[in-house]
């Protein structure tokens, strides 16, 4: 098979305090699996506090995993020296001020990350390649020089994407790489991450809150709810035939052009909050917003099951609804 990255069962429970003498744990990614193929973007989104984020770092291992398996490209690294590794899995952040160091040049920041890998064996060499990456991300040599503070939001973007390509890897998480962003420059970002897949043969796990976001740049997309993967599918069916409650409320809070389109018929609005991660409702854990909950979905969690080939979802009553 082609996939390049696995993950089966993936599970990251956080301890905290919840008293003098008590420990619990916010179950923040529990028993999640998917794949991602060779040249592939699969897009995966949910309101803030559901697991994407963390699930991208588990697999990063910039958290060990409490428990499952990550598998990349044949080999199970869930637990091997990661180093290896390091290279190949990059990560670009949310929000490319924080992630910038506010002291180091721009030409130092892409800089720093070949020399931890020592990739370039000269100095010349070493510059070649800086301008080499900003040139591929759209800046100049003049910008080697400035630093963060002198950027845009836009162009920060840019200088924290040379810098996870400095290394030539070929899996990125981009995490929210376009939230903190003006609308205005969101788009120019997201095509620039699709050129670089095209030229460069990355794989990418495309990490956002917003379905409208993920939806021209994912060929697939899964759907997480506090800590579960709810739904998976092409991003073409996730848009015309969403199975999940959940997964529904998400797409009926995306404006509509013709509202007489079959999506404005299904316009479920979620009340109240997401539940704490602490204590998870039992059973389906969308039960305490969800429309179409009955007594039963108290009892059993609803397993990921495949309706149609290569769509699954996890819901006790799809069949009904
Ligand atoms: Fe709603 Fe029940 Fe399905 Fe959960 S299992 S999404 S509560 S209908």
């Amino acid at each position: 098979s082609d996939k390049l990255l696995e993950i089966q069962n993936l599970k990251q429970y956080f301890p905290v305090k919840t008293g003098t003498f008590s420990k619990g744990y916010v179950q923040a990614v529990d028993d999640v699996s998917f794949f991602i193929n060779r040249g592939e973007t699969l897009g995966l989104v949910g309101e803030s506090g559901c697991g994407k984020t963390t699930t991208g770092r588990t697999i990063l291992r910039l958290y060990e995993p409490t428990d499952g398996k990550i598998i990349y490209d044949g080999v199970d690294v869930t637990h091997v020296d990661f180093k290896p590794y390091r290279r190949k899995m990059q990560i670009v952040f949310q929000d490319p001020y924080a992630s910038l160091d506010a002291r180091m040049t721009v030409g130092d920041i892409v800089g720093e990350a070949i020399d931890i890998h020592n990739l370039a064996s000269s100095k010349a060499e070493r510059k070649e390649k800086i301008l080499a990456l900003l040139n591929r991300v759209g800046l100049n040599s003049e910008h080697a020089n400035r630093y963060p503070h002198e950027f845009s939001g836009g162009q920060r973007q840019r200088i924290g994407i040379a810098r996870a390509l400095a290394v030539n890897p070929e899996f990125i998480v981009c995490d929210e790489p376009i939230s903190a962003l003006d609308v205005s420059i969101q788009a120019q970002v997201i095509n620039m991450f699709e050129d670089l897949q095209q030229e460069l043969g990355l794989t990418y796990l495309f990490i956002a809150h917003d379905l409208a976001v993920v939806k021209h740049i994912s060929n697939r997309i899964g759907v997480m709810y506090l800590g579960k993967l709810v739904e998976l599918t092409d991003s073409k069916t996730l848009y015309s035939n969403p199975l999940h409650p959940y997964t529904k409320s998400l797409l009926s809070a995306i404006p509509v052009p013709d509202p007489k389109s079959s999506r404005e018929k299904q316009r479920i609005v979620l009340e109240g909050d997401i539940p704490s991660p602490l204590h998870p409702p039992t059973g389906c854990r969308f039960r305490t917003r969800c429309p179409y909950a009955v007594p039963e979905c108290a009892e059993a969690v609803p397993e990921m099951k495949e309706y149609e080939p290569g769509h699954f979802a996890a819901c006790h009553r799809i069949q009904e609804i």
